[in-house]
């Protein structure tokens, strides 16, 4: 695996320059394996300019290509450091905050840099939950103070689908923006967070009455079957409140329902990687993810031999 930096003086000494930045970049991506994102080709040799010529396909081949750093006028170095400052924090930075920090003239720009991270922060190959997953909706959004848009009436459902590991607490999370809590889209929901082995646990709610149907091990738990007062879905809850809290906190509530997806990422982001043993670890996750995902270029996963020079 690449090193990564461990503290924010270590980020600073790694990435002081573009051409280091250009580097790491380099590593991540080509390090054992050169692999063209037009012609899956395996061979190339270095231009003089830095950047690689594809052997079979004779395409020249930047670093970024294929990246969501691609044709992106901002430098990688300033790239780079917005990424350091969303994993560095705990609860992660705001466009007002990123702005701030790194001295940039717009707020649009950093607003737009955030959004590209997020979208990428769901790994193209990301699997589906498994084992036992509990699985409910929530209401983000509609009553002050959080007040999507201009009618206040813009709440947005999200369900949300929580690994139980028993006494090991929660596990992975999925959360996934719905329209309407209809039995059609709960299961198209379901399956799109939870692998078909899975066993589901949900309220008593008649919406899910089909997953055992659809081939999911599923047990309900109603009302009479918890304790007065007692939650019947006690982790989706214990999610959806620090979710509300994040957005609350760091984004002051003004997040609009058209961007939530977005915001659900960079939360699932967090949220499962939050026993990581380093935020530096985190900082190279997200940009090995970035280089991963361009819904226009398909990047090959196999890659068999090794560039030549
Ligand atoms: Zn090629």
């Amino acid at each position: 695996m690449v090193e990564y930096p461990r503290t924010t003086i270590e980020f600073h000494d790694m990435f002081a320059s573009e051409n280091d930045c250009m580097r790491y970049l380099e590593r991540i991506r080509f390090d054992q394996i050169f692999s063209c994102p037009h012609c899956r080709g395996t061979h190339a040799r270095r231009r003089t300019d830095g950047a690689f010529r594809c052997l079979n396909c004779g395409r020249n081949i930047s670093v970024k290509s294929g990246t969501i750093f691609h044709q992106s006028h901002i430098p990688l170095r300033t790239w780079f450091h917005a990424i350091w400052e969303m994993v560095s924090h705990k609860q992660g930075v705001s466009a007002l905050g990123l702005q701030q920090t790194l001295g940039m003239r717009s707020h649009a720009t950093a607003w737009d840099m955030l959004r590209k991270l997020r979208q990428a922060m769901v790994r193209p190959d990301q699997e589906r939950l498994s084992g036992l997953v509990e699985v409910d909706e929530t209401i983000i959004g509609g009553l002050r103070p959080f007040t999507f848009g201009r009618t206040p009436t813009s709440k947005v459902l999200v369900l949300i689908a929580v690994e139980d590991k028993g006494v090991q607490g929660m596990g992975r999370i999925r959360l996934k923006v719905i329209p309407d809590a209809g039995a059609d889209m709960l299961e198209r929901g379901v399956r799109s967070m939870a692998a078909l082995e899975s066993c589901i646990r949900t309220d008593g709610f008649k919406g899910y009455l089909r997953l055992f149907s659809l081939g999911y091990g599923h047990t309900m738990i109603k009302k009479r079957d918890v304790k007065d007062g007692s939650d019947t879905t006690p982790l989706v809850h214990r999610v959806a409140s620090l979710l509300k809290r994040w957005l609350l906190s760091t984004h002051q509530g003004a997040v609009h329902a058209e961007y939530l997806q977005e915001y659900l990422n960079e939360f699932t982001f967090r949220f499962n990687r939050r026993r990581s043993r380093s935020r530096g670890l985190l900082f190279y996750r997200l940009v090995e993810i970035a280089c991963a995902k361009r819904p226009d270029i398909h990047l090959p996963r196999e890659r068999k031999k090794k560039k030549s020079r």
